[in-house]
């Protein structure tokens, strides 16, 4: 069978976990299987990337820094390949280019448009392990672009669904996928499988394990994603269609995200058009923006507040700077110091009063909710970021998610 392994950045981190990484694909391959690999940056090396630019130019260009950041995934490619064949494994090393993997040419956040496997697929003919670098493609142009932070678990997904791979392995440094961060609820429960729609809701709300992106395209595609520790054999958890949780309690996780920022747009004209163009502007920078609440009209107008990631509060409040004017709004505020909290569970839908629930968990504690969001399998609330963590807990206790398993 074709498999995908994708091996994370703490799983190359140094040369001794290399070497570990480059013994797994061994036996992977021994046991008769044919492998691409797709590798992150060792460690904390985008970071370190990120810091050295930020210490030569105060603005780094977008097309410097995706040239720049694209070399980490290149340096664990080429040593994860130089392990390999020390150990009598074939295998060579494909930037994202190389390996055909197509972007929209926007720096820093490319999407894969497309994936042209024949480079791959002859390589595989002839016997070799092909490892790709993460994170990176190339656009229209030629230009490199990065496919932003988190990345390689799409590079990984995509290669996956483009060579019909039987499976593609997330190998990383927890266990699987938890109930609940493990480091805020000791008792937080891993799932042996989990649904694609679940886990893409608890990955978009900041449960780490897996990028949001990249479980989309698995979900689009029907890719089967296991998620399991590098550092030993477990089996982790599988991701695929219909999961353990569907037949669990109402609520089947709690997520946070603490890089949220809010941005509210006071006294904007009440008249058809006015959400349109602040939300327009946005996506013509590519700002995600998450929550949305248009508070009651009172004398014409409106105010309007969504939340966007942190990261991206100085781009999103230049956007809506420019539009200010032409929305008639005569302020704007923002606030950097929130989180998200979330409860998800495809069993939400068959069980009222949960919103409420989780709400009252949150007053007893004396949590002040900022913002509200639903969807069919999420309530999520945004509330001060120093009480993200008290909140996981509070909501993991109310809803009994460690269970009995
Ligand atoms: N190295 C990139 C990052 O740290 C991509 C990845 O790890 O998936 O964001
Ligand atoms: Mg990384």
């Amino acid at each position: 069978m074709l498999i995908v392994q994708k091996f994370g950045g703490s799983s190359v981190a140094n040369p001794q976990r290399i070497a570990r990484v480059a013994e797994r694909v061994k036996n992977t391959v021994a046991d008769g299987h044919r492998v691409v690999v797709v590798v992150s940056a060792m460690g904390d090396t985008t970071d370190d990337l990120l810091a050295l630019a930020g210490r030569v130019s105060p603005n780094p260009s977008p097309r410097e820094l995706d040239m720049l950041l694209a070399t980490g995934e290149q340096v664990s490619s080429a040593l994860l390949c130089m392990a390999l064949e020390a150990r009598g494994c074939a295998a060579v090393s494909l930037t994202g280019g190389q390996a055909g993997i197509r972007t929209d040419g926007i720096h820093s956040k490319g999407k894969i448009t497309e994936i042209d496997p024949t480079r791959v697929r002859a390589e595989l003919e002839r016997g070799r392990v092909v490892v790709v670098a993460g994170f990176q493609g190339v656009s229209p142009a030629g230009e490199i672009t990065t496919l932003g932070r988190g990345g390689s678990d799409t590079t990984a997904v995509a290669l996956a669904a483009a060579l019909k791979a039987g499976n593609c392995e997330i190998y990383t440094d927890v266990d699987g996928v938890y109930t609940a961060d493990p480091r805020l609820v000791p008792e937080a429960r891993k799932l042996d499988t989990i649904s694609y729609d679940e886990m893409l809701e608890l990955a978009s709300l900041g449960a780490v394990v897996l990028h949001p992106r990249a479980v989309e395209l698995a979900k689009l595609y029907a890719v089967p994603l296991v998620v399991r520790s590098s550092f030993h054999n477990g089996p982790g958890t599988l991701i695929k269609e219909g999961g353990e949780m569907e037949q669990a309690a109402a609520v089947s996780g709690v997520a946070h995200d603490a890089n949220v920022a809010k941005i509210g747009l006071f006294d904007v004209e009440d008249q058809p058009g006015v959400a349109a163009r602040i939300f327009q502007e946005l996506a013509r920078e590519s700002i995600n923006v998450d929550m949305i609440i248009q508070g009651a009209m009172r004398g014409g107008r409106n105010d309007i507040a969504f939340t966007v990631s942190r990261d991206d509060l100085p781009r999103a409040l230049e956007a809506v700077r420019r539009i200010q004017d032409q929305v008639g709004a005569k302020g704007i505020t923002y606030d950097e110091g929130l989180a998200k909290i979330s409860i998800v569970g495809a069993g939400m839908v068959s069980y009222p009063g949960v919103a409420a629930a989780m709400f009252e968990a949150l007053a007893e504690a004396g949590i002040n909710i900022a913002m509200i969001s639903t969807s069919e399998i999420k309530v999520s609330c945004a509330i001060r970021r120093e009480e993200a963590e008290r909140a996981v807990r509070v909501l993991y206790r109310k809803f009994e998610l460690g269970g009995d398993a």
